[in-house]
């Protein structure tokens, strides 16, 4: 397998990573606006690399053609990038609808948190349900996909996630509309921070 490059930028927000083409929107923190106004919903993102290249084709393989064994070397990137001394609660995978996994005869971000909490020695919690199907993300504007998913999850009933620390795994983020979205169920919930984790994510840098 020929080895996926971590995303690299000069300037990136210290809270959510996101890439930025120069400091500008940044403050004397390095911290974007987005994370100043606590829009975020999470308290941190982590990912490993930017969704081109190998790495999407990789992310391809795995999700659309159902290359199933390539969650080990996927979560073992997405290992790589989470700091050695984290430890959380709980690792929370981005749920998928039940129609679509039916579909896909998996959830791709449960088969990552799975490796990762396993490497990890953390407990893998399925914490999340969607409550209703969401229209396929790609393809919808920024505004667009917050509404999409804004509500659409919700913490399965008994859990008890009070003063949890929580480990959110998603594939791929976009522009957050999804973290945000479980992040903020998660809160309700009663968890006390939401750390998202992806192995890529869509550099926007120059498309906006
Ligand atoms: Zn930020």
């Amino acid at each position: 397998m020929v080895s996926p490059a971590p995303l690299q930028a000069e300037f990136s927000c210290a809270v959510c990573n996101t890439p930025f083409v120069n400091d500008y929107p940044l403050d004397e923190h390095s911290v974007c606006a987005a994370c100043r106004g606590g829009l975020r919903g999470f308290d941190r993102a982590i990912c490993f690399g930017g969704y081109e290249g190998n790495l999407r084709g990789l992310i391809h393989l795995f999700k659309y053609s159902g290359m199933k064994p390539l969650a080990e070397p996927l979560g073992r990137l997405m290992d790589r990038v989470l700091p050695i001394e984290d430890r959380y609660d709980a690792v929370v995978p981005v749920p998928l609808h039940w129609k679509r996994r039916w579909q896909r005869g998996f959830n791709q971000a449960e088969l990552l948190a799975a490796h990762v909490a396993k490497r990890r020695a953390m407990p893998m919690v399925r914490a999340l349900r969607r409550k209703r199907a969401t229209a396929v993300q790609a393809g919808l504007a920024s505004a667009g996909r917050k509404k999409n998913v804004s509500g659409a999850f919700a913490v399965r009933s008994g859990l008890d996630l009070n003063d949890k620390t929580i480990l959110l795994i998603d594939d791929v983020m976009t522009t957050g509309a999804t973290a945000r979205a479980c992040a903020a169920a998660l809160k309700r919930g009663g968890a006390k921070s939401v750390s998202l984790l992806t192995l890529a994510r869509v550099d926007r840098r120059w498309r906006e």
